[in-house]
């Protein structure tokens, strides 16, 4: 069964400004690599849909939604926090993105695909209950794992997150939630200062320090996710795949490689086999340098469609 890649046209025309980190050729260097290496043809596309309230509301407060909706500018920019804004095109990004967790969420289990990449901006997992932060407006991997929940009557969800940031706003979701596990690793102290203080026993949280590498990635994968996952059993894998991590990335210190991005799917994807008939949906997090970006992100796609 193919992979289906899912994005929309409207996720480029979010803009923040021409120095912000999270820029719209985000997601043209990772077309452009797609295309480059041969894998954008094994891949089935699809066009994100716009989440619904209903779908989001499974996630965030209705009143959160609408403030959003009310906060959008007809011409200009419009701050939400110091780190995220919106321009005229930004809500139809940010529903796209969430709409996107949606489909990819369905269509992997209808069985329509075994898995599914989600090339979308905004990204997600700073985005807590009631409020934007860190360049995030809906969180994309909560309204995909609260979906699959709700409309499919799915029962555990693992979120696999290995952005540099720790996803505050995925513990704040689901913290004390036994329905979810999350397994992340992030550069510890940096952005946003979180996860290291008494996490929820379903939060499988592995600070690295700046330097840290592919050593070090890899152990807290094998010794501290693995077993978590195994014991846990999901039935369906959610990834907040954010690639900055990688050593060639101005924003953060650690030290990943782009092998460091096929190695660890092809581990998640060894579980997904034996817990979840192969069942993975990717959202797409950080990473600023395009060019890694763009490699790393075709490291994690080609093991996620076989090839
Ligand atoms: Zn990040």
């Amino acid at each position: 069964m193919p992979c289906a890649l899912i994005t929309h046209p409207d996720c480029l025309k979010h803009d923040m400004g021409a120095h912000h980190p999270e820029r719209p050729q985000r997601l043209s260097a990772i077309e452009e690599q797609l295309a480059a290496s041969g894998l954008a043809q094994h891949l089935q596309r699809h066009e994100a849909p716009l989440a619904t309230d209903e779908q989001l509301a499974r996630v965030h407060p209705l009143e959160y939604v609408r403030a959003i909706r009310d906060a959008a500018p007809a011409h200009g920019t419009v701050h939400l926090d110091p780190d995220t804004a919106m321009n005229p095109h930004t809500l139809h990004a940010a529903l796209r993105a969430a709409g996107a967790a949606v489909l990819a969420t369905d269509l992997v289990l209808q069985s329509k695909v075994k898995t599914a990449f989600c090339s979308v901006r905004p990204p997600g997992h700073h985005a807590c209950r009631a409020r934007s932060m860190g360049f995030c407006i809906f969180n994309n991997v909560a309204v995909a794992a609260r979906h699959a929940q709700q409309a499919h009557g799915v029962q555990r969800v693992a979120i696999i997150d290995f952005d540099v940031h720790h996803g505050n706003g995925t513990e704040d979701i689901f913290e004390d939630d036994p329905s979810v596990l999350m397994a992340s690793t992030f550069q510890h102290p940096f952005y946003p200062y979180s996860g290291t203080e008494d996490p929820a026993p379903n939060m499988v949280n592995v600070p690295l320090p700046a330097g840290a590498g592919s050593r070090e990635f890899r152990e807290a994968v094998r010794e501290r996710w693995l077993p978590a996952l195994d014991e846990f059993s999901p039935e369906l894998i959610l990834f907040s795949a954010g690639f900055d991590a990688h050593r060639e990335d101005q924003l953060a210190m650690l030290q990943l490689g782009d092998a460091d991005y096929g190695w660890v799917t092809e581990e998640l994807k060894a579980v997904a086999g034996r817990h979840c008939e192969g069942r993975m949906v990717s959202m797409l997090e950080g990473g600023y340098s395009l060019g890694a970006l763009g490699r790393s992100a075709v490291q994690h796609i080609k093991v996620l469609a076989g090839i």
